[in-house]
């Protein structure tokens, strides 16, 4: 059904890069209502969807934890430059990458493929219920943008043109994971 619902998305995209977008949604919105931060602690709900339990934090919470550069890019839905600096765009370890925001396990080295783009690209996630995709309205048109079921964080993209068996490519900003090997 998530898969369906990507390719349906997809099927209309017609962009294959990763790049950014100042677009902010509802659900976006909503990680900000004054419930969420006036507590100024992390809070965590449960998710009766996908069963993942909400990791919630105030901005300046983020902003301790994280690097300047993973800030930017799971909370303010930056993208990082592809290539050389982009650190798991080559990479081929065996092993899972986990969110760099929540640590979630994210995707497996067994669905990572070399996509020519510069960036990480997996052809599925790790479990369906891991990721959520929101529609991404830019300039460019819409775009199915991919975050952390956990903790929200923004990780990057999916697109239709990927490899069998799915023909998805997740393409997905190194800064934002984690590997760790297996
Ligand atoms: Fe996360």
């Amino acid at each position: 059904m998530k898969i369906l619902n990507f390719l349906a998305v997809g099927a209309i995209v017609l962009l294959t890069s990763c790049s950014n977008s100042d677009s902010q949604t509802a659900e976006d919105r909503m990680k900000t209502t004054p419930a969420a931060s006036a507590t100024m602690e992390t809070m965590a709900t449960n998710s009766a969807d996908t069963g993942i339990v909400k990791v919630v934090k105030t901005e300046a919470e983020w902003k301790k934890q994280l690097t300047p550069q993973q800030f930017n890019i799971l909370r303010e839905e930056g993208t990082e430059a592809p290539f050389v600096s982009n650190k798991y765009h080559n990479f081929k370890g065996h092993g899972v990458y986990g969110c760099a925001g929540c640590g979630l396990e994210l995707f497996s080295s067994d669905a990572k493929f070399d996509s020519g783009t510069g960036w990480p690209s997996f052809w599925q996630p790790i479990a369906a219920n891991h990721v959520e995709e929101k529609t991404d309205a830019g300039v460019f048109g819409d775009r199915t943008e991919i975050v952390c079921a956990r903790c929200g964080g923004h990780l990057g993209h999916v697109f239709d043109d990927g490899p069998k068996p799915t023909g998805l490519r997740y393409c997905m900003n190194s800064v934002a994971l984690n590997f760790v090997k297996k």
